[in-house]
């Protein structure tokens, strides 16, 4: 068994109000959920540096980022986020942006790496939304285009719901291919153009899904040829989530997996996995589909 470091930040908790619908709990029972699994030691969960401000300024205007670490951004657009404002969100969120660039520079070497959170693809260039504050997948795709090299980067976006924010800082970029597949009705209600989106309608399953990304992958990496690869994971395309729309199963997404993290081990190109959504109505669920998503990957790169 190859070790693979995996990045976590779930020490870092927000002080979220009672009912908050987002999952806080879902990083460390994740984390906690791989050790038991026996497949991933504790030698391989890393605390990852947190993003710089070179980093992150990569990716987002400077004056986003000065007014998020100092706590000034307007009501309207801290409401956006969905987080109340703390020292923090504001670290935790470096922190998870730093965990995206550590897993892609891991993959660099090891074919494969993830950050155990992360995904905030709704985070655009000078304002966030959805739960989203930095774009840690923009973030790492840069610094790895600044410090090691590579020229073009794939981010596969398989969230349920689109990487609006990640569309909209790579539009007009060729060296960095947004591919999206998403529910169609579902939020961010406009929706910016990725350089591939695929809408799916409410109550899609398994089979129509999978159709679906099939084709969506091979055309994104026909038209890409990419040297690095980041997957958003979500677990929220899964039937039981509450904020999904679709009906993929578990089974459904963790053939979801093989499909993506095959192919790209197939073709040697290195994948950086971020979990992105998981929204399940038992919390459990999300955890589940996450882990098996992990697992897969440290399957497919044991064989190879
Ligand atoms: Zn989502």
């Amino acid at each position: 068994m190859n070790a693979v470091p995996l990045f976590y930040s779930d020490v870092f908790v927000l002080p979220l109000p009672a009912h908050h619908r987002f999952p806080m709990g879902k990083y460390a029972r994740l984390r906690e959920r791989l050790l038991a699994s026996g497949e991933f030691g504790l030698d391989e969960m890393r605390v990852p540096r947190p993003a710089s401000d070179a980093e992150i300024e990569r990716a987002h205007c400077p004056r986003y980022l000065e007014r998020v670490v100092n706590g000034r951004l307007d009501p309207a657009e801290q409401k956006a986020i969905g987080f109340p404002w703390s020292p923090r969100m504001v670290e935790r969120s470096r922190q998870s942006s730093g965990a995206t660039i550590a897993a892609a520079r891991e993959a660099l070497t090891r074919g494969w790496s993830a950050n155990l959170a992360g995904g905030t693809h709704h985070a655009f260039r000078d304002r966030g939304e959805g739960f989203c504050v930095f774009n840690d997948a923009a973030i790492a795709a840069r610094a790895m285009q600044a410090e090691a090299g590579i020229r073009r980067v794939a981010i596969v976006d398989c969230d349920v719901h689109q990487g609006n924010g990640t569309a909209a800082i790579f539009r007009g970029d060729d060296s960095v291919f947004t591919f999206s597949i998403h529910g169609a009705r579902n939020f961010p209600f406009a929706k910016e153009a990725s350089d591939l989106d695929v809408e799916l309608e409410d109550g899609t399953g398994d089979d129509e899904y999978l159709w679906h990304l099939e084709r969506g992958l091979d055309e994104t990496l026909e038209r890409s040829a990419p040297q690095l690869a980041i997957y958003l994971a979500g677990a929220d395309p899964y039937e039981g989530d509450r904020l999904g729309r679709l009906k993929l199963t578990k089974a459904g997404l963790a053939r979801r997996d093989e499909l993506v993290l095959g192919t790209l081990e197939a073709r040697a190109i290195p994948v950086a996995i971020a979990m992105a959504g998981g929204y399940a109505r038992d919390i459990e669920d999300s955890v589940e589909i996450h882990a098996n998503t992990l697992l897969a990957a440290r399957r497919i790169w044991a064989d190879s």
